[in-house]
């Protein structure tokens, strides 16, 4: 599935939110070029995500990441959840991927204001997975999916347990989640979701 990018533009500057899978590499050049952002944020290293992270260190743009994602964008861990109960493949996936040097990385922790933006801690997908929040709105990176409903509309899912580092710390991020005063959520897959449809999904056990 697509993975979302995002382009933030403020006054204090400009940073993309994730890069897309690596198929896209070249795309993802074309858009830094068009775009010329201060810096590249990538919200977790999941390939579908973080796969053009090389391209911008190339381009001398420093790539933003909570720190415990740092190892797998450098490629010294290569756990990846995908295909989900297959971690060899996952790991030779991983392996395939081209890395980002470590002196391109910038560590972002919670509650750092990036152009605006506030840095929110999101475990449980991946554990420094880490979203954006202003004005009500929460870039939420794979904490909460869109998904179709079954009856023509689309719901807040949650990714299955396979591909969850931690599931149950997922479940607690999105009620966490929930609980924020939000006028929309933007998930790293799909399109944008409503409060309502989030503390639904935020309300089930499992
Ligand atoms: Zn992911
Ligand atoms: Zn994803």
């Amino acid at each position: 599935m697509y993975a979302n990018v995002f382009l933030l533009s403020s006054p204090q500057g400009r940073v993309v939110v994730d890069t897309g899978a690596l198929t896209y590499a070249p795309a993802f050049g074309r858009l830094l070029r068009q775009f010329r952002p201060d810096a590249v944020l990538v919200t977790h290293a999941h390939v579908d995500h973080a796969g053009g992270a090389f391209v911008a260190a190339r381009w001398g743009l420093p790539v933003l990441a909570h720190p415990l994602e740092h190892p797998h964008l450098t490629g010294e861990r290569h756990e990846l959840p995908y295909p989900a109960g297959m971690p060899r493949v996952g790991a030779v996936i991983s392996r395939l991927h081209p890395k980002v040097p470590a002196r391109a990385l910038r560590s972002v922790e919670a509650g750092e204001d990036l152009w605006g933006w506030q840095v929110i801690h999101l475990p449980g997908h991946s554990h420094g997975q880490i979203g954006l929040l202003r004005n009500g709105v929460l870039i939420a990176a794979d904490a909460v999916l869109s998904a179709p409903d079954g009856r023509g509309g689309m719901r807040a899912a949650l990714p299955h347990a396979p591909y969850n580092a931690d599931h149950a710390q997922a479940i607690h991020t999105l009620r966490q989640i929930a609980e924020l005063d939000l006028r929309v959520i933007v998930p790293g897959h799909g399109g944008p979701l409503t409060p309502g449809q989030v503390r639904e999904r935020a309300a089930r056990d499992i």
